[in-house]
């Protein structure tokens, strides 16, 4: 088990600040956050390419605050591959074990697993960024590292390869490898996270398994982050144990809340509000008439924006698209449950 406790390290203008995280064995653990929110830095900082100013880190229940790279038994990748240009493929895996014995065994062994056979007498110049990638990985994991860290490991490919790659580091990770993975992207946290951590900022925000950090959302970064568009800034009432929120001072919904009145913001995932093209009896105590103003197809289906007036977005299927027969301009009823609404406090 890695543990960071407390970990901080400040530059002029930009700071880690009191990062304490456990990653478990076996874990894919996912550090997800925006550009220049601290991610490479708390890498190094694992890898101990560079030290904290405060805190330690723990692995198997050693101090390694202070060890050397080389003792520490982690493995990073870089986001750039930093490949030796003057190496073959082959050269460039065996390069961080060349003192050992069976070396060449172990070459082979990596480059079936990556599948990078074929390419062991190839120099970088003469790689796609797929498979530069996969040499880099393999360069890594020859040296059996107890924890591999990946930097933005899928950033710079295109759609296609991140999908091939993203399965080899699933396959990795099922065969016992412990990750820790950086990136920008939410999807692929949630792809490919059993745990995922937020860092805004030089701060983690959240932590926990994929699902419960995306249907959660802690904050109103980590909401916009995943791109939730139903929050809104409101105040919470309670009235004879039934709780509301007010928003613009007008608009009201029913929710499930036992926090004090005061103000916050709801959420509602867009697809748990549901749309009807005519005035429909629900046991949803939320329910609104409004009009179509935009219809934008997603990855998961149609994103409609319904001005209530104050405007919801919607998300639903293509097929109850196309049958209710919806477009801009058209009229619908939308409506959703008490307990579909999520209340933050500020
Ligand atoms: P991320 O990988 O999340 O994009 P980084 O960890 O690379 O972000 O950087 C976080 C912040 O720390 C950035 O604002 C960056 O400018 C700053 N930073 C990184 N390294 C140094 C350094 N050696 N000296 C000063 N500031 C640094
Ligand atoms: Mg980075």
């Amino acid at each position: 088990m890695l543990k960071l406790k407390n970990i901080s390290k400040s530059y002029k203008g930009f700071a880690l600040a009191d990062i304490s995280l456990e990653i478990n064995k076996g874990d894919y653990f996912v550090l997800l956050g925006n550009s220049g929110s601290g991610k490479s830095l708390l890498l190094e900082l694992i890898a101990g390419l560079i030290n904290a100013n405060s805190g330690e880190i723990h692995l198997n229940n050693k101090n390694i605050t202070n060890s050397k790279i080389q003792k520490r038994n982690i493995g990073l990748v870089f986001q750039d591959y930093a490949l030796f240009p003057h190496l073959t493929v082959r050269n460039n895996l065996l390069f961080p074990i060349r003192k050992n014995k069976n070396k060449a065994e172990k070459a082979i062994k990596i480059a079936e697993l990556l599948n990078i056979t074929n390419l062991l007498e190839r120099f970088p110049e003469k790689l796609s960024g797929g498979e530069a990638q996969r040499v880099a990985l393999g360069r890594t994991l020859i040296t059996n590292p107890e924890i591999l860290l990946l930097d933005e490991p899928l950033s710079s490919l295109d759609v296609q390869l991140r999908g091939g790659l993203r399965h080899l580091l699933k396959k990795i990770n099922r065969q016992g490898q412990t990750i820790v993975h950086v990136t920008h992207d939410y999807d692929e946290a949630i792809a490919l996270a059993s745990r995922v951590a937020v860092i805004d900022n030089g701060k983690i925000i959240q932590v926990g398994d994929t699902e419960s950090v995306f249907k959660n959302p802690s904050s109103e970064f980590i909401a916009n982050f995943i791109g939730l568009k139903n929050f809104f800034k409101s105040v919470l009432h309670t009235n004879n144990g039934k709780s509301f929120v007010l928003i613009n001072n007008s608009t009201k919904i029913c929710l499930l809340s036992d926090k004090k009145d005061g103000e916050g913001f709801v959420m509602i995932r867009s697809e748990d509000i549901f749309v009807y093209d005519k005035y429909t009896e629900s046991s949803a105590l939320n329910n609104f008439e409004g009009i179509i103003r935009d219809a934008v197809p997603s990855r998961l289906g149609i994103e409609i924006s319904v001005e209530t007036p104050l405007i919801f977005w919607v998300l639903i299927t293509k097929e109850s698209f196309e049958r209710m027969n919806l477009g801009e301009g058209k009229k619908v009823w939308i409506s959703f449950k008490a307990s579909a609404v999520k209340f933050l406090k500020t």
